[in-house]
């Protein structure tokens, strides 16, 4: 089951030096990997063999040594591809940008995270030198962006203009920051067709430091504190009635085993992890808890 797992992600530490409107996460930033917790995962990543690691945080690059405490411990990495989602910060020239990115034991793709939240604490320069730096160390680059209305698209361009690399466009979820400051993004009406939609992570697999692991990167993590959702192992949380339905069926027929009437659904539950939540609070509310019919 496990090897079906294509990718580990491992959330280093909560702490960051920006403080995005629509940040996710909202732990708290003294909380790091322990050395035990970097023991287990060197262990997990040399028996598994993912094909590749993600390192995330807060912001992965305040947390190098652990990462590369990790990286050093796990074995022979030679087939697995290493990629850190950051915020850019380090990049005010090509030359500091170099320097930390070769600082990380192995490093093969760097994503940068960046829109008009981001930008009000990176100039757009940095993502230029970033660019730059990632060419001179032979590393693959790609932008992340969400756009929250259609004045976003002029920054988007701006983005583009920096270099030649792709940029993943993301809709803004109500999760952490981002719910408390209702940043959304407005879908004009609901798609039927996310019912037929599976997790978009359940190929992945994160580890949460001081929680543990789960497929879920997203609302019911960050959102909510349902005890089903976390497990302390891998083979526990593939094993567990979240993981066998939640992340297994599709939205539609999960909501038929929670017992969940689809009729109230809002045009914002046209996106898969908006929908995933709203079905566990719905269940939680009608029955206490969460329970699947068999
Ligand atoms: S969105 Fe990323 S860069 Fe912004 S505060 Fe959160 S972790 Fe930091
Ligand atoms: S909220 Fe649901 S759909 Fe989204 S990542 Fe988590 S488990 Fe998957």
């Amino acid at each position: 089951m496990v090897s079906e797992l294509k990718e580990l992600g491992i959330n280093l530490g909560y702490r960051c030096n920006f403080r995005c409107a629509h940040c996710s996460v909202i732990e708290d930033p003294r909380i790091k990997l322990s050395a035990s917790e970097v023991n287990l995962l060197a262990k997990i990543i040399e028996g598994h063999k993912f094909r590749s690691l993600l390192f995330v945080g807060g912001e992965p690059t305040l947390y190098i040594d652990i990462a590369n405490d990790i990286l050093s411990k796990a074995g022979d990495l030679s087939r697995t591809s290493v990629r850190i989602t950051t915020n850019g910060h380090f990049a005010n020239s090509k030359c500091n940008a170099i320097k930390t990115l070769a600082s990380f034991v192995k490093l093969d793709r760097v994503q940068l995270s960046y829109d008009k939240f981001h930008s009000k604490f990176l100039p757009l320069a940095n993502i230029r030198n970033l660019f730059y730096a990632c060419k001179a160390l032979k590393k693959k680059f790609n932008v992340t962006t969400v756009l929250e209305n259609p004045m976003d698209i002029l920054l988007l361009e701006k983005i583009k203009r920096a270099g030649k690399f792709t940029v993943g466009i993301q809709k803004v979820l109500p999760i952490g920051r981002a719910k408390t400051n209702h940043i959304n993004h407005p879908y004009p009406s609901l798609d039927q067709k996310v019912l037929r939609k599976h997790c978009p992570n359940r190929s992945k697999i994160m580890y949460f430091c001081g929680r543990g692991f789960s497929t879920c990167c997203s609302s019911l993590v960050f959102n909510s504190r349902e005890k089903d959702m976390i497990h302390p192992t891998i083979e526990r949380h593939l094993n567990s009635k979240f993981y066998k339905t939640a992340v297994l069926s599709n939205f539609g027929r999960f909501a038929r085993k929670l017992g969940v009437s689809t009729k109230d659904l809002r045009p914002e539950h046209s996106a898969p992890c908006t929908l995933c939540e709203f079905l566990f609070n719905r269940a939680r509310e009608s029955q206490g808890a969460y329970n699947v019919r068999p």
